[in-house]
């Protein structure tokens, strides 16, 4: 080892014993959830509180807890209330931002379930919620002090549900930790269940990068009966009661498949320590949804599953963007705004492009890069994304994002994928 190097070592372990120290003088290793409503229309957003809970399992990280990737429409900050000093940090989406660029946000109210879950503080903490502006720019929403001696702060039991471990790997804090929900399977189910949880795990680690990082990876099947098998208005057109109601037609978009339960899946998830929840539906209908840092579902029996699985994933997980757009008009049409870049590090508007994959260009790449053979294999900006057809641009011609023929994530998405993968478990 050289000089240099054996310094840098001792940097690093400081560093890292800093981190860690944070962690303990901060937070035990339990887990603190909110829940609140985002209630508005498409002018106006307002957070109203429901309820603090804490919860056994603390799955997130436990370094680098003051600063994050800098994705989602919202973010949470936790700041030490006597300091002031901010000790914990994360982005998050919403199905209310989606609702809200729909039609009938123009003209509705609604209220939507959200919950966010950080380390369990030792001391009081002041929590701030924030909506994005631009890239760089947020406005607070709401804030809120939460003392971890307050009497009403739910300490529950949690559900009586069996759990199997389908994958375990690493311990949570240096692992990223998927709860796969069970939903729309009955109790005489529960093996199906089991055997589609396994294939889902199989699924995502043959796509790369979770195929490289396959030893950080911890997969847990949380075993929720319904009372009835399938899923609302797949083919059948029938409401059914299941673990967490999840349905097709979110917006009225056909293959939409999505749960406004955010609490019910919550609750099931907080069987296990977790980064990431996976809504699996017992259905063999094509569809499925993926919101990042919120949850992902998809219909575990259509036999355009595995792309599907790993698609939504990359939403919930990574913030990635979908690259495809429709020439027809879409529930989500209004999602972009192209005045602004957007903050998903799949697409860019061109405004802030060096915040994007400008530097991985290779050099006389015409913008928009055109659709032509020789340029289906290389890092360029091909015109169409984030459901339009126009002003937004994917770094790629296929990838995972944009279409199910394509055999795996774009090389722009594999490294946000990796950059998240990084980021929680080192
Ligand atoms: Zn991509």
């Amino acid at each position: 080892m050289k000089k240099s190097e054996g310094l840098l070592f001792l940097l690093f372990l400081v560093s890292s014993s800093l981190f860690s120290q944070q962690y303990n003088d901060f937070f035990i290793n339990k887990a603190c959830r909110v829940d609140f409503h985002f209630c508005g229309n498409a002018q106006q957003t307002a957070v109203f509180m429901d309820n603090v809970k804490l919860e056994p399992f603390w799955g997130g990280r436990h370094t680098q807890l003051d600063h994050d990737l800098n994705l989602g429409d919202y973010r949470f900050r936790v700041l030490d209330s006597i300091s002031n000093r901010q000790i914990y940090i994360n982005g998050f989406s919403s199905l209310y931002r989606e609702w809200q660029s729909t039609a009938e946000a123009l003209t509705t109210s609604k209220s939507f379930e959200q919950s966010i879950q950080f380390p369990f503080p030792k001391k009081a903490v002041t929590l701030i919620i924030e909506k994005r502006l631009d890239l760089d720019h947020w406005t607070e929403l709401y804030r809120y002090v939460i003392s971890p001696t307050d009497k009403l702060i739910q300490r529950t039991q949690p559900l009586s549900v069996p759990v199997k471990v389908i994958a375990h790997t690493a311990s949570p804090d240096k692992a990223i930790d998927i709860a796969v929900i069970a939903e729309g399977y009955t109790l005489k189910e529960q093996k199906k269940f089991y055997h589609d949880a396994r294939r889902l795990a199989e699924n995502l680690l043959t796509h790369e990068p979770f195929t490289k990082y396959k030893s950080r990876i911890n997969i847990y099947a949380i075993a929720a009966p319904s009372d009835e098998s399938g899923i609302s208005l797949s083919t059948d057109s029938l409401w059914k009661n299941t673990a967490v109601m999840s349905h097709f037609y979110t917006f009225y978009e056909p293959r939409y498949l999505t749960t406004t339960n955010t609490f019910k899946v919550r609750d099931l998830a907080a069987l296990v320590p977790y980064d990431a929840i996976y809504v699996l539906a017992n259905t063999s209908t094509y569809g499925g949804g993926g919101i990042f840092n919120f949850y992902a579902l998809t219909a575990a029996g259509s036999n355009l599953a595995t792309q599907v699985t790993v698609h939504e994933f990359g939403h919930s997980f990574a913030g990635l963007a979908d690259e495809y757009f429709y020439d027809k008009q879409d529930a989500l049409d209004g999602m972009y705004d192209i005045k602004k870049e957007p903050w998903e590090p799949n697409i860019t508007s061109l405004v802030q492009f060096d915040r994007k994959w400008k530097a991985q260009l290779p050099e006389s790449i015409v913008i928009p890069t055109p659709d032509t053979n020789s340029t289906k294999t290389k890092i360029g900006v091909f015109e169409g994304g984030g459901y339009l057809t126009k002003g937004l641009y994917r770094p790629y011609f296929d990838c995972r994002m944009r279409t199910n023929k394509a055999p795996e994530f774009c090389p722009v998405c594999q490294q946000a994928v990796e950059r998240m993968i990084l980021f929680l478990t080192e």
